[in-house]
């Protein structure tokens, strides 16, 4: 079987293209999207993603404010600056990059940010809304889940989704958000994690596979059935002396032994991380122009 790669960078360039056009009309408009982007600490995976987000805002034409504060910054610090984006009026949306050096404050520091200007989704009134069907900022990994499916032509509709991994930010909201009575979910969807005996048992059954796990290649080819979709969503360092780097990348699924079985798959890197971030500016638009319009 010839396996369809859904191509994250490609399907997110024709998103973000999109999106600078929308920006080009707020502009005509009179308002210019703003994202405030606070980092905490020196952690280098959160430098190089903060700097892709601000580099995807600039190309398409969305004005990004960095805040950059060090890893002894005291909470009252961090909510200081979330109170001075939240008084913003040219900051529309709100980006606190995780994890913060002391994870404990992680919840506080989220809740602090005005609910419409949150465009990770992840304020309990988003949280809340999304679980009820209700307009809100979804979350951009599982939103931009849902784009790929929908640009790479495969419907949830009617199928056995089995999503690994239940966290707040990728595995719960995707599963909430593909068993929901709508246009891009009405699917039949397990949610399986560390609790769960013989996860095998379930994905063998599935149409379509999300691992949203963090662990090298747990998803294994004898796990699928032939002709499922895998989407993998982990995103894991793995040593390889090879590289320049010392590590490779490699997600959750055995992606090269699931060529030629799944009828559709996404690489690691290229998959699913280029959709996030295009969420992230998509939610952001959307927020510069509800608030515009209030
Ligand atoms: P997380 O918060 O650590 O959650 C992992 C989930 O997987 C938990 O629910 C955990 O179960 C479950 N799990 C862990 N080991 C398991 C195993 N051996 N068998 C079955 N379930 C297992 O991680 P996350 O934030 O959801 O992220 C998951 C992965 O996606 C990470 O690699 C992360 O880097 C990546 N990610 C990528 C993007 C992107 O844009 N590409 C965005 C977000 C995350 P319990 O709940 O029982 O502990």
């Amino acid at each position: 079987m010839e396996t369809q790669i859904l191509d994250g960078k490609q399907i997110a360039a024709e998103l973000r293209e999109e999106i600078r056009l929308a920006v080009e009309t707020c502009q005509k408009e009179g308002f210019r999207p703003g994202l405030g982007v606070l980092l905490v600490g020196d952690d280098p995976a959160s430098r190089s993603y903060v700097t892709a987000k601000e580099k995807a805002c600039d190309a398409a034409g969305i004005l990004s404010r960095e805040v950059k504060l060090p890893a002894t910054a005291s909470k009252e610090e961090i909510l200081a600056e979330v109170d001075r984006f939240n008084a913003s009026e040219d900051i529309n949306g709100i980006l606190v990059q995780l994890p913060l050096p002391d994870s404990s404050i992680e919840e506080e520091v989220l809740n602090r940010i005005l609910p419409e200007k949150d465009v990770d989704g992840f304020h309990p009134v988003n949280v809340g809304r999304m679980m009820l069907g209700l307009p809100a900022y979804l979350p951009c990994t599982p939103h931009g889940i849902l784009h790929m499916l929908k640009r790479g032509g495969i419907e949830a509709k009617g199928k056995h989704v089995v999503v690994v991994g239940r966290s707040n930010i990728v595995g719960r909201p995707l599963a909430n958000l593909l068993s929901q009575k709508s246009e891009l979910g009405n699917a039949t969807v397990t949610m399986c994690h560390t609790g769960t005996p013989d996860i095998a048992a379930f994905t063998k059954e599935a149409d379509i596979v999300v691992a949203a796990v963090g662990r090298p290649e747990v998803v294994t080819a004898d796990m699928i059935r032939d002709g499922a979709v895998v989407i993998d969503v982990g995103v894991n360092r793995v040593p390889d002396d090879s590289k320049k780097s010392g590590f490779r990348l490699v997600g959750d699924c055995e992606y090269a032994a699931m060529l030629g079985k799944a009828s559709a798959i996404t690489p690691v890197p290229g998959g699913v991380g280029p959709m996030t971030i295009a969420m992230l500016l998509f939610n952001t638009v959307e927020a510069a122009k509800r608030q515009a319009a209030s």
